[in-house]
């Protein structure tokens, strides 16, 4: 399986909204297989399709040793907030406190059009939180404090990745460093 070219903060694909799969067919198994080895291989602890470039509400992940998939996901939030830095591929190294929802219940469908629920708390409910903002084009430094957001975007310019993300075809290799996620962005 071929691994996809993640793209980077700066590239407009990740701040346009994606649109609802309707064809549950070999293509959409196929990005969902791209997807699951291209987190992999980054390696992170989620994916979603815009990341790749592909507009569609589809995201995976790989939190506590399970790999996941969803489809044209809704998410009902628990009221109970966790704090804890959070990261993203599309934004190597960068890592802050992201509060998010303690307890999630995703509901969806699978790569065989198949209704799923996944019920989340901690990491795996913020992974499905993280990715779902990602299918409406919003990033985790859109969800951080005012502070960190301005800290966040000053350690985005003085980044050494800021600025390649226009640069057609060109896919930094740039390894995260070990952290609350085990080291994997999302
Ligand atoms: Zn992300």
């Amino acid at each position: 399986m071929p691994i996809l070219p993640i793209r980077l903060f700066g590239d407009p694909v990740l701040v346009t909204p994606s649109v609802q799969v309707v064809d549950f067919d070999k293509e959409l198994r196929t990005l969902v297989a791209d997807l699951t080895d291209t987190m992999m291989d980054a390696p992170g602890a989620g994916l979603a399709a815009p990341q790749v470039g592909v507009l569609l509400r589809v995201f995976v992940w790989d939190i506590d040793e399970a790999l996941g998939h969803l489809i044209n996901p809704s998410l009902d939030l628990g009221e109970e907030i966790q704090e804890g830095e959070e990261g993203c591929l599309s934004f190597p190294e960068l890592r802050y406190n992201t509060p998010r929802s303690m307890r999630v219940v995703a509901k969806g469908w699978n790569m065989y059009g198949e209704p799923i629920t996944v019920e989340g708390s901690e990491l795996l409910a913020r992974a499905l939180q993280h990715e779902t903002d990602h299918l409406d084009g919003i990033l985790f430094i859109d969800r951080l404090a005012k502070d960190n957001r301005k800290s966040a975007m000053k350690e985005i310019r003085e980044s050494e990745w800021f600025g390649l993300a226009n640069d057609a075809g060109i896919n930094p290799q740039i390894k995260v460093s070990p952290h609350y996620t085990f080291g994997k962005g999302l």
